[in-house]
């Protein structure tokens, strides 16, 4: 696990700034990094350049990281890894077309609205939804949304299963 040694004792290794509530707490409640990928997370297709994951995937062919508290897409921990967190509001669109692809020159943190404008995905991808419907037994609607960075009503759209059928 990555510690940034500049960051004093007492204060959230993960550099906001803030102070664990619990004093020997090394991170904010929530703040503590995901495992970081390896290269023997995935081989690199020589025509294509994808970094194809080879641990396991979701239900939608996208690589996923889990832990017990719950799992996060790879592609998306790749981003944040080696390019930068995407930015509030923003999705990762793969460019390759290729779910299982976590090389992060192939993805772009564009807004919603572009990325349903390229016609790749609803505003929400098939396998947002399908994460979302997986949390409901562990997560408030709230902080579902605040992760998807979507509306409540949106959630509980899928919650009632008005729509994303
Ligand atoms: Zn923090
Ligand atoms: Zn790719």
């Amino acid at each position: 696990m990555h510690r940034d040694d500049t960051i004093p004792a007492g204060f959230c290794q993960c550099g906001c700034g803030q102070r664990p509530r619990n004093r020997k707490a090394a991170y904010v409640r929530g703040h503590r990094p995901w495992r970081q990928i390896s290269p023997d997370d995935y081989t690199v297709d020589g025509d294509t350049g994808c970094w194809n994951w080879q641990r396991s995937l979701n239900a939608n062919g996208y690589g996923r990281i889990s832990r017990t508290t719950g799992s996060r897409l790879a592609h998306r921990v790749a981003y944040e890894q080696f390019v930068a967190p995407v930015p509030e509001g923003m999705v990762l669109d793969h460019l390759c077309g290729n779910p299982r692809c976590v090389n992060p020159e192939h993805l772009e943190a564009v807004t919603r609205a572009v990325n349903s404008q390229r016609g790749r995905h609803a505003k929400l991808t098939p396998e947002d939804v399908a994460e979302i419907r997986s949390l409901f037994a562990t997560m408030t609607s709230v902080a579902i949304a605040r992760r998807f960075n979507v509306d409540r009503s949106t959630i509980h759209e899928i919650k009632t299963g008005r729509s994303w059928r």
